[in-house]
Formats: structure tokens, C-alpha cells, sequence
């Protein structure tokens, strides 16, 4: 399975962004509002300046408390992002998440980001995959 066949099966709707002057108060109400755990900030929305991740609001309130939510996103986000390419397989990038300790990646082309997945988008067409393979092999031992 490759990341554009897991593009197709999240439907369409873009990458949720935010610019790199909004506050991590503004982000934890749009994590919440869109029921997502990662914004990419960038300034016109296809070009990528950084990731910030729930995790990052929580790192940041647990060192600093909530005055942390004033902060700009540009002053806490993660500027070196890894994306992965349309035609990568979905094995390698739960491979580079789970390396990598992270569960979003956004996918490029080139220098445009055109989506956006998440470690449950991944195993999510995994599992739909297995389960494909699963009724083959038992449709051909049970003759179906
Ligand atoms: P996550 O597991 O995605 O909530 O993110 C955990 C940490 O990794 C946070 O500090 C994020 O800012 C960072 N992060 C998330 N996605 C990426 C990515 N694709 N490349 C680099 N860092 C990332």
C-alpha cells in the first residue's frame, strides 16, 4: 500500500495549517475544534515552516504552566519536519514515525504540502488491507 492510496482513502479535505504568528492558545482551540493532535504552520498553506503537535502544548504547559499559551507558535513549533512522498509505502512511513517518535507526516511534492497523515490514517488502511487479504486466502481455502 502506497501513501496516495491512503490520500484516496481519507477523502478529500485540505491540511489544516496555522500561521506562524498565532498563539499555542489559538492551536489548542483549533486541536480541539477540529479534533486533530497536529497543526503544520506555514504561511500560505502548502509550504511548511514547522509542525506543532499536542505533545508540544503539553511540554510546554508542563514546564511553564499556562501562561506558555501566549507563546507564539513560531517560538515552539518543529522546524525540521520529515514529509514523506505520495509514492512512499505505508510501511516505511510507520516505520519512520515509529523511528522517529513521531505521528504525523505531511506528504510533498516537491516543496508543496498536498495532505496530511496520521499514525491512525496509517494503520487504519493497514488493517483494511489485512482484512482484504484475510477474506482472499480464506474465499480460496474455502472454495467461496
Ligand atoms: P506527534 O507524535 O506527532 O504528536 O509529535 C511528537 C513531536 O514530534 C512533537 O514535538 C512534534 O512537533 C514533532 N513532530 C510531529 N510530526 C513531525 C514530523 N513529521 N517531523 C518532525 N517532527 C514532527
Amino acid at each position: 500500500m502506497l501513501v496516495k492510496q491512503i490520500i484516496q482513502s481519507k477523502g478529500k479535505g485540505g491540511v489544516i495549517t496555522v500561521q506562524p504568528g498565532a498563539t499555542l492558545a489559538d492551536v489548542a482551540r483549533v486541536l480541539s475544534e477540529k479534533r486533530i493532535g497536529a497543526v503544520v504552520v506555514s504561511d500560505d498553506g502548502r509550504r511548511v515552516a514547522g509542525i506543532l503537535s499536542e505533545r508540544d502544548i503539553v511540554r510546554e504547559l508542563g514546564r511553564r504552566g499556562e501562561i506558555c499559551l501566549q507563546d507564539k507558535v513560531d517560538d515552539v513549533m518543529t522546524r525540521n519536519v520529515f514529509g514523506c512522498s505520495p509514492d512512499d509505502s505505508a510501511d516505511l512511513v510507520l516505520q519512520t514515525m515509529t523511528a522517529k517518535r513521531f505521528r504525523h507526516i505531511p506528504v510533498m511534492e516537491g516543496e508543496q504540502m498536498i495532505a496530511l497523515i496520521s499514525i491512525g490514517d496509517v494503520v487504519a488502511a493497514r488493517l483494511a488491507e489485512l482484512q482484504l487479504e484475510k477474506d482472499a486466502l480464506t474465499g480460496m481455502i474455502m472454495g467461496y
